[in-house]
């Protein structure tokens, strides 16, 4: 119980950190200088300010000073960072698989939301996301198949955003690559077919309402990084219950 308490406590200071990491990506801005401040009115935010989820609550979604409404997307990733972190840590216990899994994931929910905020991945995260998890895989699934992944599913990217040009973006190409790394090979084409799915389950009903056409412009990061998620928790358990269901 005390372990659940802290692994919820320090990811949710990881949460918002991702709240002040997707903001200043965005922003082109530095992202430790300078200190945290309302994007609304400018006015540098006091510790009080700056508690996860509490400020909050405790503050009805409004900033203290200029009383503008805060972003439901704060609360939001804090609480996901939060919830995600919990699991994995259910799953893994306190190990380098722990440290492994919520790192990836917070690269996951940092990629979503630039994403999903302006249609952008930025380099800045993807770069170094692939290092961190080139570096990782030395000590746990191995280089080679981190290689393979990146390669292989991030190529395929490639070759699909040169046939069809301005149908995806550079920035899903390298996040696909650094999912590739994160989930190997095998991973990786669980990866692609889940999101695949998701996606085409988001695009379906609206294209049967006519909100959608076959030029509509979808945000792959969101599905991406679901299915990278859920593949890089559940994969074997998946790959387990496919191979039963063959048999
Ligand atoms: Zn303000």
């Amino acid at each position: 119980m005390m372990n659940y308490l802290l692994v919820g406590g320090f990811s949710l200071l990881i949460g918002s950190f991702l709240n002040v990491l997707v903001f200043r990506l965005l922003q082109r801005e530095s992202i430790i200088v300078p200190r945290s401040y309302c994007p609304l009115c400018g006015q540098t935010l006091k510790a009080a300010d700056l508690i996860p989820l509490l400020s909050y609550i405790l503050l009805g979604g409004r900033c203290r000073y200029c009383k503008g409404k805060i972003k439901i997307q704060y609360p939001l990733v804090e609480s996901l960072t939060m919830l995600l972190s919990m699991l994995i840590y259910s799953k893994w216990g306190l190990s380098f698989h722990f440290i492994e899994g919520c790192i990836f994931t917070a690269l996951l929910i940092t990629a979503s939301f630039t994403d999903l905020n302006e249609g952008i991945i930025p380099d800045r995260l993807t770069y170094p996301g692939i290092i961190s998890g080139c570096l990782l895989a030395c000590f746990s699934a191995g280089i080679g198949n981190a290689i393979l992944g990146a390669a292989v599913f991030g190529g395929f990217f490639l070759i699909i955003a040169s046939v069809f040009q301005g149908g995806m973006g550079g920035g899903d190409i390298k996040l696909a690559a650094l999912i590739g790394v994160y989930t190997g090979l095998q991973g990786a084409i669980m990866v692609f077919i889940l999101s695949s799915l998701l996606a085409g389950l988001w695009v379906l009903p609206l294209c049967l309402q006519g909100q959608a056409s076959r030029k509509t412009k979808i945000k792959l990061g969101p599905f991406l990084a679901i299915a990278a998620w859920v593949v890089w928790m559940y994969g074997n358990e998946m790959m387990l219950a496919y191979l039963r269901w063959l048999a």
